[in-house]
């Protein structure tokens, strides 16, 4: 049977005609299932939804039959087995055992493993593989754990698409796969049963490419909420006796939040910068990054889109200030004070052009901040070529950081030079806040130097220090001996 199906799909052509194809679909088989709880159910509704035939085995038809549409055959497990070459085991790990008295008729049948544990690496083994070492006589198949019971029910277009499989048998595979693309899901062949462990891990974890990047965000928030903590709230407290601590839930937050944006959006950049650093330093694109700059490497992404969360909560906030009742008392006592003074004109010519020209720089770095964000999603990501992609993640970026330095900058102004604003000798907070931007955006200039950028270049198309390999760059032959005459040993 397992011979045939696998013959099926090998003979299937790789480019046919819609109807070749469809026909092919048509030749659904009749499946069977173990177990009637939540997942039997939605997985029998979509097996059905999908043109296949199912029947369900368990230990109480009578009980369970009504459970199901009256399209899903309901019987015992032993009857269902005999019927069906291909069983979705749909019951949990520990309930495995209780099957053993069906080994006879499991025999030679190939078993969907569906399960997935309470916490990771609760078991030596898989769940796959325990299910095979009891059933020695049958082809054990991994694959739609990562799919929950909601998702199958619903379809594919309202979750997770992607569907996990590994077995042994590389036919085996080929037919779950196709049944899963025949569901709607894409399967993802992951090779032999040994996958089994990681497969079933995966929907253990929570959020695994998140955590480092969400700890490094509120580790910088706790530091500069702290910080300005300080430099607002104590130091008025405690050098003037002002009480300020109304400024805790809005005025600190909104101070904060683009400190660590602003730091976020630069380690974005950071481990590129030092990445390019590294080949020019060893000469060679040929050899690895140390661990810890892989990892960072491949955060980019989340770094950024944090740093998108914090720009944007800070541009809400800052809307939200007029609105407090604190600055509209901070309005009217301003406005009695004038009036005390006799004067009848408040404007500070250089005040409004900073903040006009502040407000800008600031708009204009969220709408970049959000083009950023908005191509990182993999639906628009998958839909640019490899060159618009680059270009918006690291052109777009760094003038994002660009912009937003500026942001920052026009926001200081001339304050980094008072000395009134080194409150406990702390430097205004903004200045902390540009010192990872300006190293990065410098090491960027650095790396433009028509020499470094040449040798950068080179590096990066396969040229290395120690090794003389033959390499013309369009129109610059001459100049790639003479440097490379300088740092060669022949190979
Ligand atoms: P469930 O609602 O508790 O159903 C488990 C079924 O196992 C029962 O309905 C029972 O059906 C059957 N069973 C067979 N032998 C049993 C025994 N000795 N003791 C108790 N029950 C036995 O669980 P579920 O949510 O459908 O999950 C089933 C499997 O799918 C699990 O391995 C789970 O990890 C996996 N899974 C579930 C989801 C989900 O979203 N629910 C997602 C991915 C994977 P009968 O009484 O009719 O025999």
């Amino acid at each position: 049977m397992l011979q045939r199906m696998a013959k099926k799909e090998m003979v299937k052509p790789l480019l046919g005609n819609e109807s070749e194809i469809h026909q092919y679909d048509l030749q659904k088989i009749t499946v069977g299932i173990l177990g009637t709880g939540d997942f039997a159910r939605s997985l029998a509704a979509r097996l059905v939804c999908s043109g296949y035939s199912v029947i369900v085995g368990s230990r109480h038809p009578k009980r369970t039959a009504s459970l199901f549409p009256t399209a899903n055959e309901v019987t015992s497990q032993r009857e269902a087995i005999s019927k069906v070459n291909i069983i979705f085991i749909a019951v949990y790990h520990e309930h495995y055992s209780t099957l053993s008295e069906l080994r006879d008729v499991l025999t030679g049948k190939i078993l969907v493993d569906v399960s997935n544990n309470m916490q990771v690496n609760v078991y030596e083994e898989s769940n796959a593989e325990h299910l095979a070492s009891l059933f020695p006589g049958c082809t054990v198949v991994k694959a739609f754990n990562v799919i929950s019971a909601w998702a199958l029910q619903f379809g594919a277009r309202d979750g997770n698409k992607q569907v996990l499989i590994c077995s042994d048998s590389q036919e085996a595979r080929c037919i779950v796969a196709e049944m899963t693309r025949n569901m709607g899901f894409n399967p993802v062949d992951m090779g032999s049963l040994s996958s089994a462990k990681e497969i079933e891990n995966l929907p253990l974890r929570l959020f695994p490419s998140w955590k480092i990047p969400v700890l490094l965000a509120l580790a910088l928030f706790v530091f500069f909420y702290i910080y300005n903590f300080i430099r607002k709230v104590i130091h008025p407290y405690l050098m003037k006796g002002q009480n300020t601590f109304y400024k805790i839930p809005i005025d600190l937050v909104n101070v904060t939040l683009p400190c660590v944006a602003f730091v976020m959006l630069s380690l974005v950049y950071l481990p590129g910068v030092l990445a390019a650093i590294l080949q020019l330093r060893n000469g060679t694109k040929y050899k690895c990054f140390p661990r810890w700059l892989d990892q960072w490497l491949q955060q980019r992404k989340q770094l950024g889109l944090l740093s998108f969360f914090c720009a944007t909560l800070h541009a809400v906030y800052s809307l939200s200030l007029p609105m407090r009742r604190s600055a509209r008392y901070y309005l009217l006592n301003d406005a009695f004070t004038q009036i005390k003074n006799d004067k009848d004109n408040a404007w500070v010519e250089e005040e409004v052009w900073r903040m006009e020209i502040y407000l800008s720089f600031g708009i204009l770095a969220i709408g970049v901040l959000s083009l950023l964000a908005v191509s990182s999603l993999p639906s628009v990501a998958g839909s640019l070529n490899w060159t618009e992609f680059s270009f918006i993640q690291s052109r777009l970026g760094y003038t994002a950081l660009v912009i937003s330095t500026l942001h920052t900058l026009t926001f200081g102004w001339c304050r980094a030079f008072e000395s009134a604003q080194y409150k406990f000798y702390l430097p205004p907070t903004f200045t902390i806040a540009l010192i990872v931007p300006c190293i990065v955006l410098l090491a960027k200039v650095y790396l433009f130097l028509p020499f470094v950028n040449r040798k950068l270049t080179r590096i990066r198309r396969g040229w290395e220090v120690n090794r003389q390999v033959k390499f013309h760059e369009a129109g610059d032959v001459s100049h790639f001996s003479d440097f490379n005459a300088e740092n060669t040993s022949i190979v």
